[in-house]
């Protein structure tokens, strides 16, 4: 193992640390809906193991949805529409909403 890999390792964060690190401009608006009736019928729920910021979760085998963490990637909606049942309904925040990355 080289000196610099050593260093990146002692740096590196996990995606929890890394999501932390995001701002986000609230948007109030429900730019993420999913339809029930629809999600109740599907048998993978792929929507639970590609999201990072974990907006889709399980409970009482129902999926429940927090759009505060959305980090908009929409590999929600495009697994859902792919594998899932075409639940989602997923758009961008409004302009200027949403969150916001730091780079450098
Ligand atoms: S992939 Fe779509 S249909 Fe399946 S559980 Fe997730 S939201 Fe519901």
């Amino acid at each position: 193992m080289t000196e610099s890999t050593k260093t990146d390792e002692n740096h590196s964060l996990s995606v929890e640390d890394k999501l932390g690190l995001l701002d986000f401009d609230w948007d109030e608006n429900q730019f993420i809906t999913v339809d029930h009736d629809l999600c109740v019928k599907c048998n993978d729920k792929p929507c639970l193991y590609v999201c990072p910021s974990k907006v889709y979760q399980l409970n009482d085998d129902k999926i429940v949805y927090n759009i505060e963490g959305c980090i908009e990637l929409g590999m929600c909606t495009v697994v859902c529409d792919k594998i899932g049942n075409g639940a989602i309904t997923w758009n961008y925040p409004r302009g200027g909403k949403g969150v916001s990355f730091n780079y450098g």
